[in-house]
């Protein structure tokens, strides 16, 4: 089933897998990959009332023989083996400069949201990668939106706060994604200074089992209001979500209701012509 599938991919991760000779083959393509030009990123858009207000980019490889290789099957390997600095650079300066491109053609659009991973945000230099990556692009610091899950949030709380705090210094908005699979305590949240919140796709997902998972999502919301950050429902699928997310004051969604993940091109063909979204 659809389902089965999702869970597979999700939870798959070829450096706990058995066989380790896929795992070097990977890793040796994985250490020339960015050399040889093979990553892309691709673009999932941001619905506020029915209009694309931004894009998440997310990283694919895009493998000589193996094809499309989603993130989730070479990040935590990239990680292990440090390359996670120089993709992650890679992706911002390639974000940055891509969304920049999109105003200049003339759409309106709030935000790019790009993902850190923990080791890049505990990097030397964090705060100065970033900035130089804006430098690079020519993108204003308010457009850039970055999401940072939790686990990198109660690594070094007071070192998260003072980075965070860098990072508004700049102008940069700030996203804790996955919010509610990781650890963190609402006694810290309200001492973070963040921008908007991305729910957990399984909450979205559990909405269709009933009443008590409805009062989570809405529970959650209301938090977010309360500490004044826009929530943001990610993995989005049906029609009955998102009409629940809207009776509980959501008012950002995204998810293959609206759109995959898109090749560049795609994302402009999904925006049309500037003015129209
Ligand atoms: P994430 O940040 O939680 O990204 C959302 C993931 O959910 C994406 O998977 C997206 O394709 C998928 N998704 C979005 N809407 C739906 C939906 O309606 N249904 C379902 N079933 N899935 C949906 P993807 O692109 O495979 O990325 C997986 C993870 O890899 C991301 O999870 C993120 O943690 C990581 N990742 C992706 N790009 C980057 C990157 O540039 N840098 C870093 N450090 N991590 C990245
Ligand atoms: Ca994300
Ligand atoms: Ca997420
Ligand atoms: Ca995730």
């Amino acid at each position: 089933s659809a389902k089965k599938q999702r869970n597979h991919y999700e939870f798959f991760r070829p450096s706990d897998a058995a066989d380790s000779a896929e795992r070097l083959f990977l890793e040796s393509d994985l250490t020339a990959a960015l050399g040889r030009g093979e990553f892309e990123l691709y673009y999932q858009p941001q619905i506020r009332h029915g209009s694309i207000i931004g894009f998440e980019a997310l990283l694919r490889w895009n493998h000589p023989t193996r094809g499309l290789i989603p993130p989730a099957s070479f990040i935590p390997l990239a990680e292990q083996r440090g390359h996670i600095l120089g993709i992650g650079n890679w992706v911002l300066v390639t974000a940055c400069r891509q969304f920049r491109d999109m105003l200049e053609q003339g759409h309106t659009l709030e935000h790019i949201a790009v993902n850190i991973s923990v080791s890049q945000f505990y990097q030397l230099h964090f705060v100065r990668n970033i900035h130089n990556a804006l430098i690079e692009s020519g993108l204003e610091p308010h457009y850039l939106q970055l999401e940072i899950t939790e686990s990198a949030a109660m690594k070094n709380v007071p070192y998260f706060i003072d980075t965070l705090n860098e990072l508004h210094k700049l102008g940069i908005k700030i996203a804790i994604d996955d919010f509610g699979t990781g650890y963190s305590s609402f006694n810290y949240l309200s001492q973070f200074p963040l921008d908007a919140l991305k729910i957990d796709r399984s909450f979205i997902w559990n909405m269709d089992k009933g009443d008590k998972h409805v009062s989570v999502v809405g529970g959650i919301i209301l938090m977010a209001s309360a500490l004044q950050l826009d929530v943001v429902a990610e993995g989005v699928e049906t029609q009955e979500q998102a009409q629940l997310l809207e009776e509980l004051g959501c008012t950002v969604a995204q998810g293959y209701l609206y759109g995959r993940p898109l090749p560049l091109r795609e994302a402009y063909a999904l925006l049309g012509e500037p003015g129209q979204h």
